[in-house]
């Protein structure tokens, strides 16, 4: 699956453009503040219904219009789909896939499996623990349709449940509401151990490519609630419920359950969050975004599309010649980086049979 044409109406700054991109690597490159990575936030919110940067729709429209409105087609070896977006302050957020008004967004989920890397992700490596779940949650949610209902069920029996406790509602429901935030909940913990340990497969194997040394890189799950074996987990949390209830009841909210969890990063068995160097997060975000590829591919049979925003920033001379190896050669990536890293690479030669655009004051143009 890939991004063939985009067709750009109105959206922050770009200027209205229909451009064919190549089904590999597509490289974007111009100043700062040109239009580059809100090019590739377009690509994003196709794919996914909300941008990477912004909860807020009207920050996408642009300065002094009332809507922003972009279209896509992405083609398969045998099916293209048509994915248009809009969004105005009076009708809300509207999308279309094949002409068909889409009722639930998170339908779109999954169908164009995509990554991205960006400036907002040193939140991951570096930020509070929500960011970590937002990870793991955007990646689960991609790859299994079942985890996204369950989040869903959690997140609603969470929110009831924690009205309750506050006291801004019926108590006599509690019993109800444990049960079922229990289930949705150990299922999401199980998943999430599963898929910890499926990166962790490739996570030392990437990040040592690109230092060139053996270090490694690993991921730690620290659920809010312990457990050993997959298959009991239910149990464990519903115990950690019943022992929770008097400060639950203190706090008036829920205290414990997979919202609760953690996620640590060691490089080397130091922490990233507390250790680590610029270029270290940079080369273990790289690292993550291939191996999260690796996972989407393995599990949808999909390749992710990959929007590699500033990818060169940060990373040395080593680092930068590695960092695109780790991606698989045959997925739709998109990559932006500065004129200077356009000279360098001029230089370099190695701008061989791929796409390039230069993106100037919001107008996109192939070179
Ligand atoms: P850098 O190399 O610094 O990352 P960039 O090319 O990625 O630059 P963008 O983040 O795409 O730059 O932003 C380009 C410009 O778009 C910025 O000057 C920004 O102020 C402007 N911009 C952002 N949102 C809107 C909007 N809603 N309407 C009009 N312009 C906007
Ligand atoms: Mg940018």
């Amino acid at each position: 699956m890939f991004l063939n044409r985009l067709e750009i109406q109105k959206f922050r700054n770009l200027q209205p453009a229909t451009v064919e991109y190549s089904p590999h690597r597509n490289y974007i490159f111009g100043d700062n503040a040109q239009g580059k990575t809100n090019l590739i936030e377009a690509i994003y919110l196709l794919c996914l219904a909300r941008s990477f940067r912004t909860r807020d729709e009207i920050d996408l429209v642009p300065f002094s219009q009332e809507y922003y409105l972009i279209e896509g087609e992405f083609l398969d070896e045998r099916i293209s789909h048509h994915v248009g977006i809009t969004y105005d302050v009076t009708h809300g957020k509207q999308i279309k896939i094949d002409g068909k008004r889409l009722t639930q967004f998170s339908r779109l989920i999954g169908l164009f499996p995509i990554i991205v890397l960006s400036a907002d992700d040193y939140e991951i490596t570096s930020g509070p623990p929500a960011q970590r779940r937002r990870f793991f949650n955007v990646l689960l949610s991609q790859s299994s349709s079942r985890y996204l209902d369950d989040l869903k069920q959690y997140d609603q029996v969470l929110k009831q449940r924690n009205a309750i406790l506050a006291g801004a509602a019926e108590n006599s429901t509690l019993d109800v509401w444990d049960e079922q935030l229990v289930q949705s909940g150990a299922r999401l913990m199980v998943s999430r151990s599963v898929m910890v340990d499926e990166l962790n497969g490739y996570l030392a194997d990437f990040y040592s490519a690109m230092t060139s040394k053996r270090w490694t890189f690993r991921i730690a799950y620290h659920p809010s609630v312990k457990f050993q074996h997959r298959e009991h987990v239910a149990d464990h949390l519903q115990a950690a419920l019943k022992r929770a209830a008097s400060v639950e009841r203190r706090q008036g909210k829920t205290v414990v359950g997979p919202h609760r969890d953690e996620f640590l990063f060691y490089i080397s068995d130091n922490e990233l969050r507390k250790f680590g160097s610029r270029g270290e997060h940079k080369s273990a975000l790289v690292s993550l975004k291939a191996a999260e590829a690796q996972v989407l591919y393995k599990r949808t049979e999909n390749r992710p599309i990959l929007l590699l925003d500033d990818l060169y920033a940060e990373l040395d001379n080593q680092r930068s010649l590695q960092a695109l190896g780790l991606f698989d050669r045959a997925s739709q990536i998109f990559i932006t980086g500065t004129s200077l890293d356009y000279a360098g690479m001029l230089n370099a030669g190695s701008l061989g049979d791929q796409t390039t655009f230069m993106v100037e004051n919001g107008k996109i143009n192939r070179v």
